[in-house]
C-alpha cells in the first residue's frame, strides 16, 4: 500500500545539521519529502537544495535577503520568501508534518515556537529553544499536542534509554561530553587559545558556534538546561561526565541502580533520523560500531574548576525562569566576540556568569519578556566586555 510521505520543513538547511538532515531525507526519499527550507544568507546553497529536492518554499532570513537572492537559480515552481515571518508561516503550515529546528542560536526560537503552537512534531537541534523558553515550549506542547523530539545526540540517547523504565523510576541522567580540544590543555594557558585552536573539535564536525561551545563546555551547560526542560527533570538529577571517544551518547540511571546507555559512532544522522521516524527505526545511514577490534570507552569526572560552565549550567537548570535567556544571549555575544578576536577564550564563561548574576530574575517570563531580556543581555555583555578587556 502506498503511504503518504511525511512532509518535512528544514529550518537552517545550509548548516551542519541541515546537511545531515538532507542526507537522511535523501536516503529515505520513499518516506520523507522536503517541502520547505530556510537559510540566513547563503542564497546559492539554498537554491541548490531547492533544485535537488524539488522544494516548494525557500526562505532567506537575513535582512538584506532580497539583495542576496538570484531568483533565476531557484526552480520556477519554488516560492522564494524573506524574513522571520515567512519562517513562522512555514513552520505552522498545514502542508508540513515535521519541522526540523536547525538554526543556530536564539534566532531559532520563533520557528520552533510556531511549530509547537501549530501542534507539529518538532525535531529540536536548536537547543537554544529549550534553554531560553523550555517552560513555555513544554506548556504550549501540552496544549497543542505537539511532539518534542530531541536531535542533540545526548538527548536522543536519553530519550531512547529512558523508555527502559517509568518516568518516576528515573533516578538521574548522565550526559556525556567529549571534553573538547582542551580537555588536557593547561588551565593557566587557557587565555592563549585562538579561534583556530577552538574550532578543531576532536570527534564532531559542527558549525562554528557549537564548536566553540564544546571547547568552553558551554555546550554541556546548554545541554544540561535542555535536558532539564525536555525530560522535566530536577537539576539535581542531571550530571555530566567526560567521555573522550563520543560513543556512549548518554546514560540513564533508574531507581534500582540499572544504568541504560545508547552507543553509536559519532554521527548526527542517527539521532536526526530517529527524530524523523520515531517510533519506528529505519535502516541506518551512519557507520556502525565495529566490535571486532579492541576499543576502550573511558568515563572521567569533569574538572569543574577548569570548566566552570558545568556548574553554571546546573545553576541555571536549578533556577529556571529567565536565567537561560540571559546566559544564552551572553554566550552568543561572547562567542562571536571571541571568533572576531575581541574577547579572550577564558572570558566567555565569566561573561555568562556576569549576566546571570546581574539580571533581574523573572520566574515565568512571557515571550515579550524573553525577547526584551535577550536584547538587554546582549547590550550588557558588550558593555561588560568593554569594561573587562
Ligand atoms: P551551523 O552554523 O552549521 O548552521 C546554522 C544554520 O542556521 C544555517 O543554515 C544558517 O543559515 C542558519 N542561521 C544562522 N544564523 C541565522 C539567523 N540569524 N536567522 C536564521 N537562520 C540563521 O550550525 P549547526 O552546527 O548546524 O547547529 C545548528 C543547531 O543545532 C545549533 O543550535 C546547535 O547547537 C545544534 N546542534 C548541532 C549539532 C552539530 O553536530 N552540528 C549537534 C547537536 C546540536
Ligand atoms: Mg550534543
Amino acid at each position: 500500500m502506498n503511504q503518504r510521505r511525511i512532509r518535512v520543513a528544514l529550518l537552517g538547511a545550509t548548516g551542519s545539521i541541515g546537511r545531515s538532515t538532507l542526507d537522511v531525507i535523501k536516503a529515505h526519499s520513499d518516506r520523507f519529502e522536503l517541502v520547505g527550507i530556510t537559510a540566513n544568507s547563503n542564497s546559492s546553497q539554498l537554491a541548490e537544495i531547492a533544485t535537488q529536492f524539488g522544494v516548494r518554499t525557500a526562505i532567506l532570513t537575513a535582512s538584506n535577503g532580497r539583495e542576496l537572492v538570484d531568483r533565476s537559480r531557484f526552480p520556477k515552481n519554488c516560492e522564494v520568501l524573506f524574513g522571520q515571518d515567512a519562517v513562522e508561516h512555514l513552520a505552522s503550515s498545514p502542508d508540513v508534518d515535521i519541522v526540523v529546528s536547525a538554526i543556530v542560536g536564539a534566532a531559532g526560537l520563533r520557528g520552533s515556537l510556531a511549530a509547537v503552537g501549530a501542534g507539529k512534531r518538532l525535531a529540536i537541534a536548536n537547543k537554544e529553544t529549550m534553554v531560553i523558553a523550555g517552560a513555555t515550549v513544554r506548556k504550549l506542547a501540552q496544549k497543542t499536542g505537539a511532539e518534542l523530539l530531541p536531535v542533540d545526540s545526548e538527548h536522543s540517547a536519553i530519550f531512547q534509554a529512558i523508555k527502559s523504565g517509568r518516568e518516576k523510576e528515573v533516578c538521574r541522567v548522565i550526559l556525556t561530553a567529549s571534553g573538547g580540544p582542551f580537555r588536557d590543555f593547561p588551565k593557566e594557558q587557557m587565555d592563549q587559545i585562538t579561534p583556530a585552536m577552538a574550532l578543531k573539535h576532536p570527534t564532531w564536525k559542527m558549525g562554528p558556534k557549537i564548536t566553540v561551545d564544546s571547547a568552553t563546555m558551554m555546550n554541556k551547560a546548554l545541554e544540561i538546561i535542555e535536558a532539564r526542560w525536555l525530560f522535566d527533570l530536577k537539576a539535581g538529577q542531571i550530571e555530566a561526565v567526560i567521555h573522550p571517544q563520543s560513543i556512549i551518547h548518554s546514560l540513564v540511571e533508574f531507581c534500582d541502580g540499572s544504568v541504560i546507555a545508547q552507543l553509536s559512532p559519532p554521527d548526527m544522522k542517527l539521532p536526526i533520523q530517529y527524530a524523523l521516524s520515531y517510533p519506528e527505526r529505519l535502516d541506518g545511514t551512519s557507520p556502525r560500531l565495529d566490535l571486532t577490534t579492541r576499543m576502550s570507552l573511558e568515563l572521567i569526572p569533569p574538572d569543574i574548576e577548569k570548566f566552570p560552565a558545568i556548574p553554571l549550567g546546573l545553576e541555571v537548570a536549578e533556577r529556571g525562569g529567565s536565567s537561560g535567556v540571559v546566559v544564552n544571549a551572553a554566550n552568543e555575544v561572547a562567542v562571536d566576540a571571541f571568533l572576531n578576536g575581541k574577547l579572550s577564550f577564558s572570558q566567555i564563561v565569566p561573561a555568562c556568569r556576569a549576566m546571570l548574576d546581574h539580571h533581574e530574575f523573572i520566574s515565568e517570563p512571557t515571550y515579550e519578556e524573553i525577547t526584551s531580556l535577550d536584547d538587554w543581555a546582549r547590550e550588557e555583555t558588550i558593555k561588560w566586555m568593554h569594561l573587562c578587556c
